[in-house]
């Protein structure tokens, strides 16, 4: 049975149960599968629904699930939550298709595996007869925060905390967060950034101490960010759905390969997409699109990664980041998995802030393009979709569409592409009406007003009247309060 290992050498192995239970590995790896399953029969596959292909993708990976408990999570997680019977369907615009990974509740692609992961864990918890009460932490800059509350609320046997930085989010992130019902839900502002916020999580991940006292009284923590092997598998379910619409809708003939363009930050939604390939979907080129905060860029060009840089805020936050904790997963697989090598990059990484790569690893860059769009860059590429085709992209989403471009005028290629869409354009609704042209507006609730009188494009549910909410959650606290909030809301 296929087991989960440590990306740095711990030698012991985990169920996949025990695997969506723990997060992190003991010696703070992460966890990849220790072989490969046998690849997807997409000859069966190419005509089935989101449903039936998301249970057969889990079912390859979470080898202990029985067929039913993982008919379970499915049902329960892609039902009419999504405002789409496709769940994420894809769309022609412009020579490309864009994935629309944004159905979900909260109106960003984290819905995608957040809407799964608290039935995968609560089966989880119950196949390992873990009787503890689960208290799951999460740091947010906006978008992970929101899902995981949304995912996780009155999920029996969990609180679910959630900790923003009180400046580092937008006001539409904000208002959905603060607004948030469920009895289990606890949401603080931080003072401070969000590297502060992920920071004193990290550290309270790490603090023994803390830990022993909350398991006495029957409390274990738990992580819903994209390092958990519960997060990135059933986000490999979206690209062998993608490539099966395309085959359905006639575009392409079984076989034939098709490039990918990601928007990337923490890097686990293109690997999602490494896996599909992994697992038999014809992928030729992987497009890693960064925005100023481009470390993923330079290192795919020079084999150097290398945080010693100025932190840029732009218009895309859900990908302003330095540390891209899932590269780990790739530089495992690409290195043989090599834990050794791995351990060692991370070390260098920790100490020095950059590590460099070898030339076994640098060969495996050839399934890569990697590239960059600036602010304006990607305002001018939502302002032009809009002007041709009439079609909304979301600041993240244009990003990938500017260096897709980038990369056609430069290769020619023109194999059939599909662009990740990670956002609603509403979601970024005050961005996306500057570089459209249209008028100033006093806040972020009355941008989305004017785009949806402007475009009649529906506002997704989430953010329907979202100013008009009851407010729940007030608290900004001192980070050194941190843990005396985890205990108030879990014990
Ligand atoms: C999280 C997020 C990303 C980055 O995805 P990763 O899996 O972290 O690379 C891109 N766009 C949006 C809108 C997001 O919320």
């Amino acid at each position: 049975m296929m087991r989960y290992i440590s990306t740095r050498g711990e030698t012991t192995e985990y169920s996949a149960s025990q695997g969506i239970i723990r997060g992190l590995a003991r010696d703070k790896g992460l966890l990849v599968p220790n072989s490969l399953p046998e690849k997807l029969d997409l000859n069966e596959l190419w005509d089935k629904n989101y449903k039936y292909i998301a249970k057969t993708v889990l079912s390859k990976f979470f080898e202990d699930f029985t067929p039913q408990e993982i008919s379970y999570c499915v049902e329960s997680a892609y039902d009419d939550k999504f405002d789409t019977k496709e769940i994420a369907p894809l769309v022609w615009a412009n020579n490309v298709y864009f994935l629309e990974l944004y159905h979900g509740k909260t109106a960003a692609f984290k819905d995608m595996a957040l809407s799964i992961l608290p039935h995968l864990l609560t089966t989880s918890l119950k196949k390992e007869d873990e009787r503890s009460k689960i208290c799951i932490l999460t740091a947010t800059s906006g978008d992970t925060g929101k899902a995981a509350l949304e995912g996780f609320k009155d999920v029996e046997g969990t609180e679910i905390v959630v900790f923003y930085p009180e400046d580092g989010v937008s006001q539409v992130q904000k208002q959905q967060m603060i607004t948030q019902e469920g009895d289990n839900t606890h949401v603080f502002a931080i003072k401070g950034n969000f590297d502060d916020a992920q920071t004193a999580v990290k550290e309270i991940f790490n603090d023994d101490y803390f830990n022993d006292t909350l398991r006495e009284r029957g409390v274990k923590l738990s992580s819903a960010n994209s390092i958990n092997i519960g997060r990135l598998v059933p986000q490999v379910a979206y690209y062998v759905h993608a490539y099966c619409q395309l085959v359905q809708k006639g575009k392409i003939t079984l076989g034939d390969p098709i490039n990918v363009v990601v928007p990337t930050g923490n890097f686990g939604n293109i690997l999602a997409s490494y896996y599909a390939k992994l697992i038999g979907v014809p992928i030729n080129k992987f497009i890693c699109a960064s925005n100023e905060n481009k470390v993923l860029t330079d290192f795919f060009r020079t084999g150097i990664y290398d945080t010693r840089r100025r932190f840029r805020l732009t218009n895309s936050p859900s990908m302003d980041i330095l540390v891209s904790s899932n590269l780990e997963r790739l530089l495992y697989i690409l290195s043989d998995g090599d834990t050794e090598k791995v351990a060692s990059m991370m070390k260098s990484l920790d100490e020095k802030k950059y590590f460099t790569v070898d030339g076994d690893i640098a060969r495996g860059f050839q399934d890569f393009y990697a590239g960059y769009a600036t602010v304006k860059q990607t305002n001018a590429a939502i302002k032009e979709m809009y002007d041709k085709q009439r079609y909304l992209m979301d600041t993240h989403t244009a990003v990938a569409y500017k260096v897709y471009c980038d990369y056609v005028e430069k290769t020619g290629d023109d194999t059939t592409t599909v662009i990740a869409s990670t956002a609603s354009c509403y979601k970024f609704a005050e961005s996306v009406c500057k570089s459209i042209g249209f008028d100033e507006k006093e806040n972020g609730f009355e941008y989305i007003k004017q785009l949806n009188q402007r475009t009649r494009l529906p506002i997704p549910e989430g953010l329907r009247d979202l100013d008009k909410k009851k407010i729940y959650h007030f608290d900004a606290i001192d980070k050194d309060l941190m843990r005396r909030a985890i205990k108030n809301s879990c014990l």
